[in-house]
Formats: structure tokens, C-alpha cells, sequence
């Protein structure tokens, strides 16, 4: 049965229940964090329904994330019971995947059209470009993929933007003539990508009047949580399905723009604000207690936002009273800001029956979670990943330490036919399959039938070479391995395999975060090496895997980002720390939350020195972090923090001072000075340039969307990056020679030249071959 009208108002305040029962015109509901919106909206929907305002299947509900939408549905089910189940409670772009399906044929093209990926549509942008001779060096086609992305979110397509675009603008024009070819091409091939969904949807809309009126007359309620992240297209889109006039369907929007984050897709705060201008005879309500957090809590987070300029003042308050201190930590390290906070969540659990699935770990990157994940797993703490795989289980780094297994052993066939293809070297499923059948009978191992390739039969004299070529390759990446260690090895793997250089051509968000896990790979064995001069890579392996397989908690399937409610409710239940990265945290709340890295330079980011915009919306994440907290808030951060394999001393987070000092009770303080304002003297432009970890070229186009998906790169520290020209050391035999883990020796021989020269080298532990470009050498 259906709660009662009086059930479904209980304990709401009088703006709550007010705009609950709103009946008629627009609706807009604006207020701070933990106010109340998305129960408004939850209760809203179960409102309608319960007083049969409405059937559930006239309702549309749009959310932000996959994640927020789970999050609803589930809110939603406990009040009305399965009839959730069918309703459309779903993000923008799955909302509008839904529709196209069912209409696809009034565009244009059938039912089944492919979505393409941003690595597809790179793919594709590049592969126009190259057809129109452009200069790649001139128009990166990264750039050029931006820049269409961001038309298409103004809602301007190819045409519109060949009429307007000025040709005396080079990059424009090549802007105008890509953006053509490309809409051609992906017409032929009959696929959209992400933009298309929601572009398209409304194109069809404007085209096709009677059907936008059949999904007026459908969805007479639409509803849409976390308004201030909405760009262009999806506001068009929303407009199109509640139309105008007496007719109109009736539209709740929720938001609060201290909250926008997502500046970098297009997202536009303008909605919010110009919310009444575009819908007159809107109603706004505003919500200002809020009922999630400890006064202590909605102080700091009140006062962080409050140095964001042009926003009007809000009057948040809470009823429920200051609450704990916040605490306050600066590790030595990231080690020690790890061991700080499994410190104290053991404390925690001792002293106030806390469980691990109230705690929530929040940072700015997903990279960082690695040395948190470390200490969980050392001291036992379950802990689960959200928005994201566990370090040691995302694809990047299980093909990685896959590579560096097969060097170590030839003969292990999983681990090899795991990389065989990986990245793509033209050895398809039938040369994998010969190659297998020829090992079956002559009972070898893959690698060793693979050294006869030209014997298999069946086998095409391309995929002969192909598989052959890859032989040669491990061939020489074992040589490294033994010669130069177990880094070495490593960074050897990812540049001669093609491996990083496919991953840096990409333009998709996490294939950027791939690249930033990898570098942390490296980090890791750096250490490894650091801590165990006399460890080999088999040794790194062995305590790898026992990492790796220290917990046996069920993850939720890969790249399952989609399903990250699920995983928080599941973390919750299961009594597991949730770990995250901010900006999948939006919407959520933890009775203990931890914002690590409260560093310069990471968070806010780099990139935001020069732009006080990107400083204004880091600080917008600060705030909703900082308001997921219900009960007790860390703040932490770590004076030194290895990145990309070298040590950064990183000052203070300027979010730091701006909390006001009575509400922080510092456990640890830093040495280092707090610097305000950008400039301090450590943040030079080069504080990430020279290690081996090169971004290529095309990632300097500064153009690119990536910062803050769960996937996230700091766009900045990508652009300060180097080529991974590691200068190769000229040496001659007889020189004498330091090595960073054999010492001191003397070259006793010299093959090859360019990247591939080998020296020889006598070490007091014994002679060495290694690759110059990798080894870490010095003349003496
Ligand atoms: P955010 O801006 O972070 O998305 P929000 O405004 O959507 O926050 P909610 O998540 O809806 O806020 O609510 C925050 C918390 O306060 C939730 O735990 C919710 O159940 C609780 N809450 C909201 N209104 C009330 C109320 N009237 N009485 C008791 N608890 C409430
Ligand atoms: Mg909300």
C-alpha cells in the first residue's frame, strides 16, 4: 500500500513540506548543501504519486550521476514500494539513449546506432583531420575534439558553426571543416557520441513537434536534482520535454550553486541563476536548516565558501548543536598521513563503536588512493574503492605487472596471452589460436611456440611477424629487467610496448587516470627498490600479489562506475570504508569522512593558480566535501608526497587557512609554512618536469575536459610534464660509473646506439648489461 499524505509530510519544516505540495507552476528549490533537496525531491515524487497527482509512469526524474539516480530510486522505494522500479529515474544521457532508441528511425538512423567512447570519437576526429592534410602539430585533434564537444553542448552543430565561424581564424576554420566530416562520418557509421545523445535529442524534438508533445503528454512531472550542473544542451532538452504554457508539464529543478563542479563539461551555474527569468511565473523556495551536519562542520565548510566571490550570502544553519572538534593531521608523508587515518579509525571504533562503513576517504585524484589503500590493507581495515577499481585491480595495472610476470617468467601463459594484443600489435584471435594449438602439440609453452611462429600452420606471414616482433620485444624487455631492475623494467615496458603512447593518444578521462595509476606503479616500485636494495622484480612480484589478494571483499564489476550507489549502500552495509575521489562524493554523506590531500598544488589543483574561475569551482568542491561530513571531519594533508615517482613538498592547502583555526584541533602540525596565494617558491612550473613520465604533445593543448571525472588527471601537472627523453649518458669503455642500486663499477663494454645503447658494467656485486636510456647512471 501507499504511505499516507500526513506520512509522506512527517518531520519535514514548513519549506520542505511546502514544496512538496507545490501544485502548478516551475518550481525551483535552492539551498546549501544537506538541506534537504534531494529528500524533497524523493518525497515530492512519492507525494504525487500517494495523493494519485500523478501515475508513476508520467514521471521523469533526472539526476546528475548514475550513482544519484540509484540513490533516488532506492529513496523513492521505500517510500512507494516497486512502483519505483519502473519509473524513469535516470541520468541525462541514459534518459535520452532511452528516447533515441525508441525514435532513432526520425533522425535518421536505426534503433541499434553505436555510442562512441571519446577515445572513439578521437579516433575518428583524428582520422578527418588526416583526410583534410591538416597539421597535427598545428590542430591537435585533441583540441579540435574540445572544441566540437563544446559546441555541441551550446547546441550548435556542424552547420550552424560553418556559418559562423571566422575563417580568418585558422583553427576555427580547420575547427569548422573537422566537425563536418566528422558529423558525415559518424552518420555513416551510424553512431552518436556522448554529446549526440542529448544534442540530438533535442534536434529531434525541435524537428519533430508532435513527438516532443507525445513525451509532454507522457512525463507530465519532470523533475531535476543537482540543476547547477546542467549545461546548455540538457537545460534545452529539459525545456523540450516540459514545453510551454497552460499545457506545460510541471518542472522541479533542485540545486545549489556553490555545488556546481562540473564547469568543465559545459555545466553553466547561469541555469540556476537565470532559473526565474526563463520561467517567470516560477516559484523558488529556499531551504536554510540544514540536518546533516554538526555546527562545527557547516561553519567550516560556510566559511571556505564564503571567500567564492559573486554569490549571494546563504544562512545555513544547523539544530544540531557543534559537535566534535575537526581534526586536523600534516603526515611526514603520504604513509604516515595513511597510518594517521587507520589510526584513527580503529580509535574510533574502540572508543565509540564506530564501523568501517561510516567512514568515508575522500581525495582529489584517484592516484592517491593508492598509499591509503596500502595501510588499510596492511592493518586489515576493509575498505572498497568507489567510482573506481582497487589500485591493484584496475586494467592498467593488472596488464602491467602482467607484462613485468612474463618477463620474469616466459612460461606463463595467462599472463602472456593477457598482453599478447594489449596494446594492439595486429596478432588477432587466430594467430593466438595457432600459436596455442602448435604449444598444445609440441607440449611447450605459449612463448616457446611462439619462437616458431613461422611453423604454425595456418598463420598469415603478417601475423608470423606480428607474433614474432612480440618475442623480440620481451626479448629485450627481459634484458632490462636483469640488467637494470625492476623500475627500469617497468618504465621500459610501458614505453616499448606502445603502451603509455596509446593511453596518452586517448582523450577519454580515464585513459588519462590510467596513465596517472601507472606513474604510481612506477612510484610503487621505485620504493620497493629504495627499501629493498637486494629485491628483484620476481621479489616486488611475490609481495605484490600478496597485496593484491590481502582481501577478498566482493568488488562491485569493473568499470562499474554506474553502479557506485549501489557500492556505497553495499560499503555501508557490508560495514567497509568507502574510499572516493570528490567529485563522485556529491549527493552522499558519511557520519566520518577524511579529505586527504588538503595540498597546494593538488588540491586546488595546479592548474588553478593562473585562473581564478578553476580556483572558485575548487573551492566548490571543497565545500562539498567538506558538507558530506555528518559527524566527525579530518582534515589532513602531507608535508612530503611522492609523485610521479619523485618527492614533492607540498604547502599547506590554502582551503586550510580559510577554516576558521578555533574549529580545527591539529594532531600533527606541518613545518613547512602555510603559503597563501599562489607562487611559493616550491610550486615552480617544473615541479613535475623531468621525471621519465612524458604527456606527449597532443596533451598540451590545454583544452582538455578531464579535470574531476571519477577518472581524473590534474590537467595542469599533465601540461608541466615533460617527453620522456631521458638524457642518454655517453660513456665509453673503462669509464667509471655510479648505478643508484649496484654502486659504483666500470664499463667494461658498449653495444648499440641511440635509445638502444647496452653498456656493460662491472659492479662490485657483479657485471651488468644495461639499457642507458633506462638505467640510473652516472659518469663518474
Ligand atoms: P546535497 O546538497 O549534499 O545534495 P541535499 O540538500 O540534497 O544535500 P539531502 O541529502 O536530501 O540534502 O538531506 C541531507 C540529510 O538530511 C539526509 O540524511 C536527509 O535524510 C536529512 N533530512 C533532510 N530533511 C530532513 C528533515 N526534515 N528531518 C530530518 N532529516 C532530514
Ligand atoms: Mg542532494
Amino acid at each position: 500500500g501507499l504511505p499516507s499524505r500526513e506520512a509522506l509530510l512527517q518531520g519535514l519544516n514548513p519549506q520542505q513540506e511546502e514544496a512538496v505540495k507545490h501544485a502548478g507552476s516551475p518550481l525551483l528549490i535552492v539551498a546549501g548543501a544537506g538541506s534537504g533537496k534531494t529528500r524533497v525531491l524523493s518525497n515530492r515524487i512519492a507525494y504525487l504519486i500517494a495523493t494519485g497527482r500523478a501515475h508513476h509512469g508520467e514521471i521523469l526524474a533526472i539526476t546528475f550521476t548514475n550513482k544519484a539516480a540509484a540513490e533516488m530510486r532506492e529513496r523513492i522505494e521505500a517510500l512507494v514500494g516497486n512502483r519505483a522500479k519502473s519509473m524513469w529515474i535516470s541520468t541525462f544521457h541514459s534518459s535520452c539513449v532511452r528516447i533515441l532508441r525508441r525514435e532513432a528511425t526520425n533522425v535518421g538512423l536505426n534503433s541499434n546506432f553505436s555510442i562512441y567512447d571519446s577515445t572513439d570519437s578521437l579516433r575518428l576526429i583524428t582520422l578527418v583531420a588526416k583526410n583534410l592534410e591538416l597539421d597535427p602539430k598545428r590542430f591537435a585533434p585533441k583540441a579540435i575534439q574540445h572544441k566540437i564537444s563544446a559546441l555541441k553542448n551550446e547546441l550548435i552543430d556542424d552547420d550552424a558553426f560553418a556559418s559562423t565561424a571566422n575563417y580568418n581564424e585558422p583553427f576555427e576554420q580547420a575547427v569548422a571543416e573537422v566537425f563536418k566530416g566528422y558529423t558525415q562520418r559518424l552518420r555513416q557509421a551510424n553512431a552518436m557520441d556522448f554529446d549526440d545523445l542529448i544534442a540530438q535529442t533535442v534536434y529531434m524534438f525541435r524537428a519533430f513537434p508532435a513527438l516532443a508533445e507525445s513525451y509532454r503528454r507522457r512525463f507530465r512531472h519532470v523533475l531535476v536534482d543537482e540543476y547547477q550542473d546542467t549545461n546548455h544542451a540538457q537545460y534545452a532538452l529539459v525545456r523540450e520535454i516540459v514545453g510551454e504554457g497552460p499545457q506545460a508539464s510541471e518542472l522541479t529543478v533542485v540545486g545549489d550553486s556553490d555545488q556546481s563542479i562540473y564547469a568543465f563539461r559545459g555545466a553553466d551555474i547561469r541555469n540556476i541563476v537565470e532559473f526565474e527569468k526563463d520561467y517567470p511565473e516560477a516559484r523558488t523556495i529556499k531551504l536554510e536548516q540544514n540536518y546533516r551536519s554538526t555546527q562545527n562542520i557547516l561553519s567550516a565548510a560556510n566559511s571556505v565558501i564564503s571567500r567564492n566571490p559573486n554569490r549571494p550570502d546563504k544562512k545555513l544553519w544547523t539544530a544540531e548543536g557543534d559537535g566534535e572538534k575537526i581534526i586536523g593531521y600534516v603526515g611526514e608523508n603520504e604513509h604516515d598521513e595513511a597510518q594517521f587515518i587507520a589510526k584513527e579509525i580503529d580509535r574510533l571504533q574502540d572508543e565509540d563503536g564506530l564501523r568501517p562503513g561510516d567512514v568515508a576517504i575522500f581525495y582529489r585524484t584517484n592516484a592517491q588512493s593508492r598509499s591509503i589503500e596500502d595501510v588499510l590493507v596492511r592493518v586489515g581495515l576493509p575498505y572498497k574503492v568507489v567510482g573506481g577499481t582497487r589500485f591493484y585491480e584496475r586494467k592498467e595495472i593488472k596488464d602491467a605487472l602482467a607484462y613485468l610476470r612474463v618477463l620474469v617468467n616466459p612460461d606463463d601463459d595467462v599472463n602472456l596471452r593477457r598482453v599478447l594484443n594489449e596494446p594492439k600489435r595486429g596478432i588477432g584471435d587466430r594467430a593466438e589460436g595457432a600459436v596455442a594449438a602448435l604449444a598444445e602439440r609440441e607440449r611447450t609453452s605459449f612463448m616457446a611456440a611462439a619462437r616458431k611462429a613461422d611453423q604454425a600452420p595456418g598463420m598469415a606471414t603478417r601475423s608470423v611477424n606480428a607474433v614474432l616482433g612480440f618475442v623480440k620485444l620481451l626479448d629485450d624487455l627481459a634484458e632490462v629487467a636483469t640488467g637494470s631492475g625492476a623500475a627500469a623494467a617497468l618504465e621500459a615496458v610501458l614505453e616499448q610496448t606502445g603502451y603509455l603512447a596509446g593511453l596518452r593518444a586517448s582523450t577519454d578521462p580515464q585513459d588519462e587516470s590510467r596513465v596517472e595509476n601507472l606513474a604510481e606503479l612506477v612510484a610503487v616500485v621505485r620504493e620497493y627498490e629504495r627499501d629493498n636494495p637486494e629485491g628483484s622484480l620476481g621479489e616486488f612480484l611475490e609481495q605484490v600479489s600478496l597485496v593484491a589478494d590481502a582481501d577478498q571483499i566482493p568488488d562491485a564489476p569493473e568499470g562499474s562506475s554506474a553502479d557506485a550507489a549501489a557500492a556505497v549502500a553495499e560499503a555501508k552495509r557490508m560495514g567497509v570504508v568507502t574510499l572516493m575521489t570528490l567529485h563522485t562524493a556529491k549527493g552522499l554523506e558519511f557520519p566520518v569522512v577524511f579529505l586527504t590531500g588538503m595540498e597546494h598544488g593538488l588540491f586546488p589543483h595546479q592548474r588553478s593558480a593562473t585562473d581564478p574561475k578553476e580556483l572558485a569551482e575548487e573551492r566548490r568542491l571543497a565545500y562539498v566535501g567538506l558538507t558530506r561530513a555528518r559527524k566527525r571531519l579530518y582534515v589532513t594533508r602531507s608535508e612530503v608526497r611522492s609523485m610521479w615517482g619523485q618527492s614533492q613538498y607540498n604547502p599547506a592547502s590554502q582551503f586550510l587557512e580559510e577554516i576558521p583555526g578555533e574549529l580545527v584541533d591539529w594532531k600533527r602540525e606541518g613545518t613547512s609554512r602555510q603559503v597563501s596565494g599562489w607562487g611559493g617558491a616550491s610550486i615552480g612550473s617544473n615541479r613535475y618536469g623531468g621525471s621519465f613520465w612524458g604527456a606527449g604533445t597532443a596533451r598540451g593543448t590545454g583544452a582538455s575536459p578531464t579535470a574531476g571525472f571519477d577518472a581524473d588527471v590534474p590537467a595542469a601537472v599533465v601540461r608541466n610534464r615533460v617527453q620522456p627523453q631521458k638524457e642518454i649518458v655517453a660513456v665509453s669503455v673503462g669509464d667509471k660509473v655510479n648505478h643508484t642500486s649496484f654502486g659504483n663499477g666500470t664499463v667494461i663494454g658498449v653495444e648499440g646506439s641511440g635509445d638502444k645503447t647496452v653498456a656493460k658494467v662491472k659492479f662490485d656485486v657483479g657485471e651488468k648489461r644495461l639499457l642507458l636510456r633506462y638505467a640510473p647512471l652516472t659518469k663518474l
